[in-house]
């Protein structure tokens, strides 16, 4: 076995952890992101194909000790592996968060979560906060059209959860594909069983790929995060622009955060409690590990 593409990145960018999506670890900073090539899965409505789905786009070299450090003169206080599928290349990322836990750094994962159970637990060990795309609930699509399987995804969050690794999860919401209320209901269940308190994405498709299925209308996508919002506390419906987001108080119903775009006001934080009322936020300012709200 040879590792041909250690080490090698095909895209860095200083980015708000807000887009990863990460709404509930550190809001309001920026995080290293570093993308690679390829992926395991083969979506055909991705939106990074040009990396995920072809080995011949333009890399280069990177080094652990280099991205921590340009990591830090960006004053990035986390490090992200992200674009296309980072467990490809688990053994460089486990590098990298070793590199990035020994300098002070969080380290932040975005991932299909398709892998097998010992990488999981190799690379959960060393990792602060993670968003793990759901993409489905139903076996036959994870299987025809993506090419992998829905079990191994859900064993890979339950893995999160039990590591202590700050969860949030992802589902791009496709018409006709996983639009379908029981679907939504399903995963939004599977999530509240780990803990109702998982921050949970709904996303809008925009057509992609080889997918020409017009984008999903805002209307749906409020109605699913409704149906989510019965399961649990924190359902944020995105990619729709001019939406703003916001994050409340559960006690007293103050806002903690609010986003538009990637602008993001924290200022109803204090430290991790609600800073009108003093109740513990669901936030996380810091390597969850670390920082628990007391
Ligand atoms: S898992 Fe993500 S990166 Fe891989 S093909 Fe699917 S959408 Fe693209």
């Amino acid at each position: 076995m040879t590792l041909p593409f250690y080490g090698m990145a095909s895209a860095v960018s200083a980015d708000p952890i807000e887009k990863k999506p990460l709404y509930h670890f550190m809001p309001g900073s920026a995080t290293y992101s570093v993308g690679y090539l390829g992926c395991n899965l083969r979506c055909p409505f991705c939106q990074n194909h040009g990396i995920s789905q072809r080995t011949d786009a333009p890399t280069w070299r990177v080094e652990p000790a280099g991205l921590v450090a340009e990591a830090r003169a960006a004053r990035c206080p986390s490090l992200a592996h992200t674009y296309s599928e980072p467990l490809a290349h688990a053994e460089f990322v486990m590098d990298c968060m070793k590199a990035a836990r020994e300098a002070g750094l969080a380290n932040v994962l975005v991932t299909n979560g398709y892998c097998g159970e010992e990488a999981a637990a190799a690379v959960l060990s060393l990792c602060d906060a993670v968003n793990v795309d759901v993409k489905a609930w139903d076996e036959g699509f994870y299987r025809e059209e993506l090419g992998g399987d829905l079990n191994s995804v859900k064993r890979f969050v339950m893995m999160a959860v039990e590591y202590d690794v700050h969860v949030e999860a992802t589902t791009l919401v496709i018409p006709g594909k996983n639009d379908d209320p029981a679907q939504i209901d399903a995963i939004a269940g599977f999530l509240a069983a780990l803990s109702p308190d998982i921050p949970y994405h709904l996303s809008a498709y925009h057509p992609m790929y080889r997918y020409t299925i017009p984008a999903t209308k805002a209307s749906t996508l409020r109605s699913l995060a409704d149906l989510a919002r019965r399961r649990l506390r924190y359902v944020y419906s995105g990619n729709l622009p001019g939406e703003r987001s916001l994050t409340l108080c559960r006690a007293c119903g103050a806002v903690l955060v609010s986003r538009m775009g990637y602008a993001v006001d924290a200022s109803g934080l204090r430290g991790c409690r609600c800073a009108s009322c003093g109740e513990p936020s669901p936030i996380h300012g810091a390597r969850k590990k670390n920082q628990k709200c007391p």
